[in-house]
């Protein structure tokens, strides 16, 4: 039986992974705020490390899967939005590299956004700051914004290319990773940007051409196939589940 950890496994995109995952007989450490098995916040330096300290205690040192969801939406305050989407991500991913490397075909999955191609994010201070790994100078950068969108299309930027850069080094250890970006997906998260008089005009025009945001469960049943052995030559790839909105905003590029 495959053991797979999941972050953010308590509600939305990650509770569904959850139950796909169950239902292909993978065994499941959860990490979340509450109603998991490692209970820690990731928003912080010392929640992180307990968090990897618990999973490695938990899995015996032995992981196959990986996928990280906890994440914030543009609702929350910018320096949360880094810390947890971001640094959130890299650590979980530095600190149980090791476990992965000892389980059976490992493989993990980032939850990324389609936000990540969304007004040049590649152009912000912070993602430099985000890729050099320095969460001081990042929560700087954070703290000076206006816009807490900006900090989360950074913040999803950088987790992505924080993805990529790791497609060499993951792959000699015999892991596979991927970013799946969802589009608007009806969850907790969603629903907060609606209830925000900031955003919710733009996210309710902002409609995918198929016409409705996703379920959890049509992104879970991606994770689920890109941790399988069905998936074994898929690496260090982003695929957009999103209704075709990627394509729809820039239809030349990719
Ligand atoms: P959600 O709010 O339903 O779930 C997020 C989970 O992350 C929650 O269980 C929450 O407790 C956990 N979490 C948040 N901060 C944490 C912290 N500091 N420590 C530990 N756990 C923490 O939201 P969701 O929509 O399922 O989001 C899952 C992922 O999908 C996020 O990374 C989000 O950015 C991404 N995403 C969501 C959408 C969408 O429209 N819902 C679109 C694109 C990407």
């Amino acid at each position: 039986m495959p053991t797979t950890a999941v972050s953010g496994s308590a509600s939305g995109i990650g509770a569904a992974v959850c139950q796909a995952l169950r239902a292909a007989g993978h065994r499941i450490i959860g990490i979340d705020r509450e109603h998991a098995e490692v209970i820690a916040d990731l928003s912080s330096a010392a929640g992180r490390q307990a968090a990897i300290s618990a999973v490695l205690e938990q899995s015996a040192g032995v992981l196959d899967g990986l996928v990280c969801c906890a994440g914030v939406g543009s609702s929350a305050l910018s320096n949360t939005i880094v810390a947890v989407n971001y640094f959130g991500v890299t650590e979980l991913l530095d600190g149980l590299v090791g476990a992965l490397a000892k389980g059976h075909e490992p493989a993990a999955v980032v939850i990324g956004s389609v936000a990540a191609t969304h007004g040049n994010p590649e152009l912000q201070p912070m993602v430099a700051a985000m890729l050099a790994g320095n969460e001081a100078l990042t929560l700087e950068h954070a703290n000076a914004l206006e816009k807490s969108s900006v900090a989360y299309a950074s913040s999803k930027y950088a987790v992505t290319c924080n993805v990529r850069s790791r497609a060499v080094p993951w792959a000699k250890q015999g892991i596979r990773l991927n970013v799946v970006a969802p589009g608007a997906v009806e969850t907790p998260l969603h629903q907060a940007s609606l209830n925000d008089p900031r955003f919710a005009k733009a996210v309710r025009e902002f409609v995918a051409p198929l016409g409705r945001a996703g379920h959890p469960e049509e992104i879970a049943q991606v994770v689920a196939f890109l941790l399988s052995s069905q998936a074994s030559f898929i690496h260090a790839s982003v695929m957009f589940v999103d209704g075709g909105m990627d394509a729809m905003v820039r239809p030349a590029r990719f």
